[in-house]
């Protein structure tokens, strides 16, 4: 045992003088100096386009005639383990839903949303989707709550993509402004 102890003090000795340790840290760090960067330049060059299954941003759907589908049954808001959705009902026979029963108010709280889905796989109607925006920062509370108005807008889906990919990112300038989006005639695969 006594032979033992004094051959590590002896090899513990040799490392501390020849600053074995210090190296290794060393190795390391020039190690990823030299590696290829992994980070994302997110998002002024670099987007990230998410898979068809990714659950994002709620939407309320329409069917092919334009009616609202929800019939504010309330079962989303039910189900909602974080009671983050709001549905309050009214009667409507003017053709706007698929029944004479339509939301006057359906809000969902985003900050307090999981994106668990089971709003989505309550809905007797699929009117309630989660689509596929993940950018949604707010600077207040009451901006992460959406309303009715604003889920029922479409949200665009490129239809000739298959995967979650990153794009390069191009800067798009119209009538509201300059905002970022994705090249998707530029892609490449995501790292896992
Ligand atoms: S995704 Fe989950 S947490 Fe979010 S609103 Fe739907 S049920 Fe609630
Ligand atoms: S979104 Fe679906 S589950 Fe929620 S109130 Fe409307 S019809 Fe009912």
């Amino acid at each position: 045992m006594a032979e033992l102890n004094s051959s590590s003090k002896v090899i513990e000795f040799f490392k501390k003088l020849f600053f074995v340790d210090f190296i290794k840290g060393l190795r390391v760090t020039f190690g990823y100096n030299v590696s290829k960067s992994i980070t994302e330049r997110y998002p002024d060059e670099e987007k990230w386009v998410p898979y068809r299954r990714f659950r994002g941003v709620h939407n309320l759907w329409r069917d092919e005639q334009g009616r609202e589908l929800c019939v504010a049954c309330e079962l989303c808001s039910k189900i909602c383990p974080t009671d983050c959705i709001t549905v309050i009902p009214m009667e409507d026979d003017t053709g706007r839903g698929i029944a004479d029963r339509v939301p006057k108010v359906w809000d969902v709280d985003l900050a307090r949303c999981l994106f668990c889905g089971y709003c989505e796989d309550a809905c007797p109607t699929t009117a309630i989707r989660l689509g596929r925006e993940y950018e949604f920062a707010s600077y207040d509370l009451a901006s992460a709550v959406l309303h009715k108005d604003e889920l029922l807008l479409p949200q665009p889906v490129p239809e000739s993509f298959k995967g979650g990919v990153h794009a390069r990112a191009r800067f798009v300038r119209d009538k509201d402004g300059i905002r970022v989006e994705a090249d998707l005639n530029n892609t490449r695969k995501r790292k896992t």
